[in-house]
């Protein structure tokens, strides 16, 4: 069988993708596992941009308004009027993708992982048996490990971290979202917890395991109360190249994941439709010119991590103080966007009496944001 284009990968932005293409193009996809979904993830998507890219509200568990910030010592809580993030149950997302792709005229592939190229066609292993595939275009959607990627010889120096996801049962705020910074427990990153419902919330942190368990405690959480417990792994940074002859990389093999968050559902559906643009343009080198609003957030990301990691816990405590005062607040809850980080930044540092306290705690934290 040959295609026009043959994805290798089917999470979240290989289904997406093929939903795209579908009208334009003979597509297939092949996906390693025999079934979809399963990933450790949150499932947290910005709430306009879940609308904006045509997601269905019946894979919304819940809706979220607002977050509240918990650092060491102190709290403050920012509150919407209308949802900012949806919770979203990753298998039901990537079924109906699916579903649909299927209904457009996409082939699916299960349980047949791809090895590599040769001859100019996909090597798949399925199970135990192999399959040759023959494309134009061959696009890596597998994830931030990818064998596509390694096939074309893509590069990184990104960092590497395992992340710790469970779902527990406690008592929890079903509008909140909280978000916990303690680098005494974890230097690597901050702890969410994103409720499901009143009973249950998925609670998660990127470092080590120890760092979760430790959060559990003083969140008062029972590891014993977890029923649901997933690892997995993402990476911040720059893979290239995104394109070498006719094949592509996109969503986490491209590593357009948000290193402020570890979001990559988005900014993979977002470079999805730029890859359809080059793709029906027939000038695939003009891919990542239309993602650049992505590689601009991940570069922000990128400066913001950097940050991150030389700051103390008492440089946190400081820069608690001025997001959690009231001029800060009325800017994060007037302007803030949960997929703009940039333009998030950019309207706190236009405050003067903001700037200048920021600058007070470290000038770098305010020259490398800018
Ligand atoms: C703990 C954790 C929490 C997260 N929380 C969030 C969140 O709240 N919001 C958010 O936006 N992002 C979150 N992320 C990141 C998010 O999971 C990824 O950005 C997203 O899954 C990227 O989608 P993708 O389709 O590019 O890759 P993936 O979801 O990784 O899908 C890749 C697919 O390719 C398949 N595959 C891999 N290798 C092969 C092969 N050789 N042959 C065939 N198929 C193959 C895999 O089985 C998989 O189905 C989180 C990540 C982690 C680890």
């Amino acid at each position: 069988m040959r295609y026009d284009v043959l994805i290798i990968g089917a999470g979240p932005v290989g289904n997406y993708l093929a939903n795209l293409l579908a009208r334009d193009f003979k597509v297939a996809v092949v996906e390693r596992k025999g079934s979809l979904g399963g990933k450790a993830c949150t499932g947290i998507i910005g709430a306009e941009n879940y609308e904006r890219l045509g997601l269905p509200e019946s894979a919304v568990l819940n809706k979220l308004r607002g977050a509240v910030f918990y650092s060491r010592i102190q709290s403050f809580e920012i509150e919407r009027k209308s949802p900012q993030a949806y919770l979203v149950d990753r298998k039901a997302l990537e079924r109906w993708l699916a579903e649909r792709a299927v209904g457009k005229g996409v082939d699916y592939y299960m349980a047949a992982a791809f090895q590599g190229f040769k001859n100019g066609k996909a090597v798949l292993q399925r199970f135990g048996e192999r399959i040759e595939i023959e494309a134009d275009f061959y696009i890596g959607a597998d994830g931030v490990n990818s064998t596509v990627a390694k096939a074309i010889g893509a590069q990184t120096k990104g960092e590497f971290l395992s992340g710790y996801e469970a779902e527990v049962v406690g008592n929890f705020n079903p509008d909140f979202v909280e978000v916990w910074v303690n680098k005494d427990i974890n230097p690597e990153f901050f702890f969410w917890v994103a409720p499901v419902s009143e009973r249950v919330a998925r609670v998660g942190t990127f470092g080590s395991l120890d760092a979760f368990h430790r959060f559990l405690k003083i969140r008062m959480l029972k590891p014993t109360s977890i029923v649901e417990f997933k690892a997995g792994s993402v990476a911040f940074g720059v893979r290239k190249p995104w394109v070498r002859g006719n094949v592509a990389l996109v969503g986490d093999a491209a590593l357009q994941i948000k290193p402020t968050t570890a979001g990559g559902i988005v900014y993979g559906m977002y470079c999805a439709h730029a890859l359809r643009r080059a793709l029906l343009d027939g000038r695939l080198g003009d891919y990542e010119k239309g993602c650049f609003f992505v590689k601009k957030q991940i570069s922000f990301g990128l400066r913001f991590r950097r940050i991150f990691k030389g700051m103390s816990q008492d440089d946190i405590e400081r820069v608690f103080e001025v997001l959690g005062s009231p001029e800060a607040r009325e800017v994060i809850e007037g302007q803030a966007d949960f997929d703009d980080h940039v333009r998030t930044a950019k309207a706190i540092l236009k405050r003067p009496k903001l700037l200048a306290r920021l600058i007070k705690i470290s000038p770098a934290i305010v020259r490398n944001l800018l």
